[in-house]
């Protein structure tokens, strides 16, 4: 795994003496366009593909911290010129080596099994070699004209999710697979436009069609509200709700605000009975059309599942649409084990699953799936050139145009891992963070914060004498103490990540789901299958000794 110093690079800088003169003309061009420009190109271009795709993940542990010691305003400063070259400056062997010397070093190396703060970790070997073949087969699965087998197969990863899912009777898929009319399900770019997918369509169904008033679509928010009566539409969801809703409701025309968050119960997942209380208060005020409940399968910052069967009796009760964001938790349900935790997801109007995150797939790719096959008719967009009515392009029913066939993506890795190797792969982060958890109360300058439900903890360092002082203390002094707490664990989340080793994440939460006031946190992700429980305990012996150097600021 050798990469050639800078010295014995290719004669390619333009300011080196020795460099030929590149240049863009007709020629260069179509050389480039179909080939590496000559032998030796092409000698060092297959060298560091074999590289990325046999050595990339020693190759990043060797050379890669989490972070490297460089400062974020020095690479600022070196990426300041914003004149593009007119002659070409190098060739593509050369354009890799840079990237491999200049840009992966000073990457973020979330390969790391000491990176265990994000939802963006290491993703399994095969992944990038199938990423590369569906960049270089470049279909288009918008239409079938630039797709043709890989719209049949993403219509068949569709059915595999939502059986996963709904889990309906075979006869239901036999006549849902391949027909074109209906649609189980869209791939999206991730799980925020899935979100507004969802909700999209959960507005418009919402808005049916009355008298003069056509569609939503067609006549505008203002026009549906008046037509219903309304003057506000409104979607519920626990105070952990995912900000991408926040968005859905800013170009739904709903209003941001109109994300109403409910209080988290004893348990941080939606408080039910706060829930109720909101729905009879805009039954009796009667002008407002609650669109969806969102219920969280695995909430982005503490990982908490809210209880989706209840939900769903709600969602029926109150005929309201029930959206399940399972962007996170959604691949729980191929571990035989944990599955049971979703129980009641099949319920689900509509359901997010991010493919970037528990499925392991290269950033980016999302989806959504929808109970009834024809609920993905409200959205029905058609061009003259593509699309056409009665067409059986995927591409009528999403909110993206253009779309990569990433259903190959994730139907060739279910082959390489079956349900049970993606099982795997869950029970171990789930396992592993909860013996992480017992290894945070067992030492006293820590405290748990959420413990986790899946593989999701918070927890915060609280050293002992400030303990003490917090449990006698009265509100005032409280906010004051915790005011000094948040400084020490930012400080310590900084420190620890500029260290360059390892990185936990911060996010801000009650410790007392009933406390008023938030407090600094540090948060947890466990889904490389290389984190250990040793691992673990470097990285609290490591936040041991930080703080300990640490010179506390009042
Ligand atoms: C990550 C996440 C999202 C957003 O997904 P992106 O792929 O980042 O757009 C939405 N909801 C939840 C619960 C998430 O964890």
């Amino acid at each position: 795994m050798n990469f050639p110093s800078p010295k014995d690079r290719g004669k390619l800088d333009p300011a080196d003496p020795g460099s030929q003169h590149l240049i863009a003309d007709w020629n260069a061009l179509q050389r480039v366009f179909i080939r590496p420009e000559d032998e030796g190109s092409r000698q060092t271009l297959v060298k560091y593909m074999e590289q990325i795709f046999f050595g990339l993940h020693d190759f990043l542990n060797q050379h890669v911290g989490v972070t490297e010691e460089i400062s974020l305003a020095e690479l600022s400063l070196a990426h300041t010129d914003t004149r593009i070259n007119k002659e070409p400056l190098k060739k593509l062997a050369d354009v890799i080596e840079d990237i491999i010397q200049e840009i992966a070093p000073r990457a973020v190396n979330v390969a790391s099994p000491y990176f265990v703060g994000h939802m963006t970790a290491a993703i399994p070997f095969f992944m990038v070699h199938l990423k590369a073949i569906t960049a270089a087969l470049n279909q288009n699965v918008i239409k079938l004209e630039t797709s043709k087998i890989l719209s049949v197969l993403e219509k068949q990863v569709l059915g595999k999710m939502h059986r996963m899912i709904y889990k309906r009777e075979q006869a239901f898929y036999d006549a849902h697979v391949q027909n074109i009319e209906t649609s189980l399900g869209v791939f999206t770019t991730g799980g925020t436009t899935a979100n507004i997918t969802a909700l999209w369509v959960a507005r418009n169904l919402a808005l049916s069609p009355t008298g003069p008033f056509a569609s939503v679509e067609q006549d505008g928010i203002f026009a549906a509200l008046k037509a219903h009566g309304l003057e506000r539409m409104v979607v519920l969801v626990s105070s952990r709700g995912h900000f991408s809703l926040k968005k859905a409701g800013g170009i739904l025309g709903i209003g941001n605000q109109n994300i109403i968050s409910i209080d988290e119960d004893e348990n941080r997942s939606i408080d039910l009975k706060k829930l109720e209380q909101t729905i009879q208060a805009f039954k009796i005020e009667g002008k407002t059309r609650i669109l969806a409940i969102v219920g969280i399968a695995g909430a982005t910052e503490t990982g908490i599942i809210d209880p989706l069967p209840q939900l769903a009796d709600i969602c029926r009760d109150h005929n309201i649409h029930f959206h399940v964001d399972a962007a996170w938790g959604g691949p729980v349900l191929l571990s035989e084990k944990y599955a049971p935790l979703l129980e009641g997801i099949q319920r689900a109007d509509s359901v997010t699953i991010d493919c970037h995150k528990q499925f392991y797939m290269p950033m980016t790719a999302g989806m959504v799936y929808f109970k009834d096959p024809e609920a993905l008719d409200q959205i029905v967009y058609h061009a003259r050139y593509i699309n056409r009515k009665g067409s059986v392009d995927l591409g009528i029913k999403t909110l993206e145009g253009s779309r990569e066939a990433n259903s190959l993506i994730l139907d060739s890795a279910l082959k390489i891992m079956g349900s049970r190797g993606y099982g795997l792969m869950i029970d171990h982060g789930i396992e592993t963070a909860r013996g992480f958890a017992r290894k945070i109360d067992a030492r006293p300058l820590f405290q748990l914060v959420t413990r986790p439900c899946l593989n999701i903890l918070t927890y915060r360092v609280v050293p002992l004498f400030i303990r003490k002082q917090l449990e006698t203390a009265d509100k005032m002094e409280q906010c004051r103490i915790n005011a000094r707490l948040d400084r020490i664990n930012t400080n310590l989340q900084r420190t620890q990540r500029e260290a360059g080793k390892s990185f936990v994440s911060r996010t801000r939460l009650r410790v007392n789901p009933k406390d008023s006031q938030d407090v600094v946190v540090l948060r947890s992700v466990i889904m490389n299958p290389y984190t250990t429980p040793e691992i673990l305990d470097e990285i609290l012996d490591e936040q041991e000794a930080l703080l300990a150097d640490m010179i506390i600021p009042d």
